[in-house]
């Protein structure tokens, strides 16, 4: 009897596993023809002064979507990393979201900031420094508007991704710490790197209501930022008004559904620049 439960057991992990290999391997196969089917959008998602209630910024936040049904960045970025297809997913982001700020620029919006994210993998790239230059010069755009956001893993190797960050300054371009407080946070690189943007992590704030010292930390880590000349703050994920109400009086930026979910940019424009 236990002998027969065992074997069934292991048939269905092995059907299970099979389940989840076949899934991974239709999302790696997908991936790799999104860009040429065209299954690939960028949403934006407005980033507030939260003080003033004004738009600063967008972040541009890669959506697929393909024949099979719904898929979200969480799963399938970390497999376009894995088999490389984020290389050429990447570029796609990196020329839709220059372009994006062009059009903008040229209908006269020039005081919002775009920001995009791009992946550990894609800036070890060794063209990735020279892509990002040659849509610039290509599209002529105002370099002081475009934000690269980077983790703090991806600063694992310090030594070359200082390298690149320095090139990308040079160019004019912002880069902007994402997640900050979720990893292996160091102070490190903010003395490494003159960061433009400092964005705090989703559990920080989350955590804040839950105990005093949790909200030590959401202040300690909110004046880190705000104290560095040329830093602005970003507090990711703001959900509630409660929230809303802990950072009044602090000199930060909110992005989150309290304001907005990331949006077709039809739709960010309706409600930002009042187009019709
Ligand atoms: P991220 O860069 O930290 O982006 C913020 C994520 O939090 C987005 O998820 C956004 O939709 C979500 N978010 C924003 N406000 C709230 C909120 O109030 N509550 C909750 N629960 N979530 C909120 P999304 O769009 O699913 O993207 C997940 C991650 O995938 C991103 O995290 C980023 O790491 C990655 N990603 C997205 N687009 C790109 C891309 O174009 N290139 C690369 N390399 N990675 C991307
Ligand atoms: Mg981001
Ligand atoms: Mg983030
Ligand atoms: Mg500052």
């Amino acid at each position: 009897e236990a002998k027969k439960k065992g074997k069934n057991t292991y048939q269905f992990f092995t059907e299970d596993l099979d389940c989840i290999l076949k899934r991974k391997q239709q999302i790696e196969n997908g991936l790799w023809k999104a860009i040429e089917r065209q299954e690939l959008q960028l949403y934006y998602q407005p980033q507030i002064e939260i003080k003033s209630g004004k738009l600063v910024g967008v972040e541009a936040l890669l959506r697929w979507f393909p024949s099979f049904g719904n898929i979200s960045p969480s799963e399938f970025i970390p497999i376009a990393e894995e088999s490389g297809a984020i290389i050429g997913i990447g570029e796609w982001v990196l020329k839709k979201a220059c372009k994006q700020l062009k059009d903008w620029e040229e209908a006269g919006i020039t005081n919002i900031k775009l920001a995009f994210n791009v992946s550990a993998r894609q800036f070890t790239d060794p063209y990735f420094f020279e892509k990002v230059k040659n849509v610039l010069s290509s599209l002529q755009i105002n370099t002081c508007n475009l934000e690269i956001e980077i983790t703090e893993t991806m600063m694992l190797d310090i030594k070359s991704a200082m390298g690149i960050i320095e090139q990308l300054k040079k160019l004019g371009v912002r880069i902007a710490i994402d997640d900050f407080g979720a990893g292996y946070s160091s102070l490190n690189i903010l003395k490494r790197i003159e960061i433009d943007t400092l964005k705090i992590d989703k559990s920080i704030i989350d955590d804040a209501l839950k105990s005093n010292r949790n909200m030590s930390i959401l202040t300690a880590i909110i004046n880190v930022g705000t104290c560095l000349d040329n830093t602005k703050v970003i507090m990711e994920g703001i959900e509630t008004s409660e929230q809303i109400k802990l950072l009044r009086d602090f000199n930060v930026i909110g992005q989150g559904y309290y304001y907005g979910k990331p949006e077709k940019v039809t739709e960010i424009e309706k409600k930002w620049f009042g187009k019709p």
